[in-house]
């Protein structure tokens, strides 16, 4: 009989060089950089909306609002900025946010005038990608510093900077990502029952969220199993594997390829079932916020829960490149389909000890982009 795998507790040594302390600038100074970034992105998305702004999230929120945010976020990163100098440290990032600020300032700051916005079909998400970064930061780091399952790992892991970049694109693009998806959907034209959809929208809004979570999980499971499976697949999905710290940000790095048809996958049972609007806000909500959850370095015990969605232990056994873990754990939202189907891996009480791919990827985010082709290349010269 084959020996039972003998499961290791995770090492996270304290990393007192990447900590964060009180008093030393560094806070300040990081505070100040990015609160001066965001607010350079925000201004010029007041400049240009219809270039840098989504369609359908202008749609939730109050541009006219948001620019006291924006004024409360430009002043913050100057105060940051000159605690630095005050503090005597990590001066150069105070300086860098500063620079930022002013120069949001000198292209109208928080007076930039809102009007009626001309939709383009293809912009850059700038909007999302603030909104999202504001929330999640708020949310997710708050959750991780709060109950984590590491407490020495830093905010300012290895790589951080890596998943920040893709953070960024993945954002940037969602108004392709959308297009892209509704295109593909709507090859699916021939499917659709005015039937089932008449019986999906006479269901109560929360049996349709529970329709719409179960649905999208059997597509996004095989989706993600073909991924895993498929050999020429494999090299588009690594990237997202080639993650060795987990936390909120981790859950960002994912080559286009692989988040657009994702995406587009994903859009087919939402397409066909039909369901009421505001059941498939609430799907998207839950999804999104879940999607990012499952990478926290997040220790809640989560209870019964975790024995019906996917949670941060489940998806965490996903990523770990330890034997008995590899390709397991596919599910997206419930693990249902993972027990169905054989692939559900929780060994009770454990979580993993080492993260990745068992073949280590490149580091930089052009050579990951490029990875898949390099593999695919490689293979067909063989
Ligand atoms: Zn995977
Ligand atoms: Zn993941």
């Amino acid at each position: 009989m084959k020996d039972p795998y003998v499961y290791r507790e995770r090492q996270v040594p304290s990393d007192d060089r990447r900590a964060f302390r009180l008093g030393e600038g560094k806070i300040s100074g990081y505070c100040s950089l990015f609160l001066g970034a965001l607010s350079l992105l925000a201004v010029l998305a007041y400049l240009y909306p219809s270039w840098l702004t989504t369609t359908e999230l202008r749609q939730v929120y109050d541009a006219g609002e948001l620019q006291q945010v924006l004024k409360y976020g430009m002043y913050f990163s100057l105060f940051f900025g000159v605690l630095t100098f005050a503090l005597n440290g990590y001066r150069r990032l105070g300086l860098a946010g500063i620079a930022l600020t002013s120069c949001a300032f000198a292209l109208g700051g928080y007076g930039v005038p809102v009007g009626p916005v001309e939709p383009k079909t293809l912009s850059l998400g700038v909007d999302w990608l603030i909104l999202a970064f504001m929330g999640s930061v708020a949310i997710f780091t708050t959750l991780e510093k709060l109950f984590p399952k590491y407490r020495n790992q830093v905010i300012l892991r290895p790589e951080w900077g890596l998943d920040l970049l893709y953070f960024c694109f993945n954002h940037l693009a969602i108004s392709a990502i959308l297009i892209y998806a509704n295109y593909h959907a709507s090859h699916f034209d021939w499917a659709i029952s005015p039937a089932v959809q008449g019986a999906v929208q006479s269901m109560p809004v929360w049996l349709q969220v529970v329709l719409i979570i179960l649905c999208a999980d059997f597509v996004l499971y095989w989706e993600h199993r073909l991924f895993h499976e498929v050999r020429w697949l494999w090299p588009v999905h690594a990237v997202h594997h080639s993650v060795e710290h987990m936390d909120w940000l981790a859950g960002s790095r994912g080559h286009f390829l692989q988040v657009f048809s994702e995406r587009a996958m994903v859009m087919i049972p939402l397409y066909l079932l039909g369901a009421d609007e505001a059941a498939l806000n609430a799907y998207v909500a839950f999804a999104a916020l879940q999607a990012v959850l499952i990478h926290c370095n997040l220790g809640l015990p989560f209870g019964p829960l975790k024995y019906l969605l996917v949670t941060p232990q489940f998806h965490h056994w996903h990523h770990s490149s330890e034997q008995p873990a590899l390709d397991t754990n596919y599910s997206a939202h419930t693990v249902v389909f993972d027990w169905l189907f054989g692939t559900y891996h929780m060994p009770a009480g454990h979580w993993p000890a080492e993260y990745g791919t068992t073949v280590r990827l490149p580091r930089t985010f052009m050579a990951q982009t490029f990875y898949p082709l390099r593999q695919w290349w490689q293979r067909l010269r063989k």
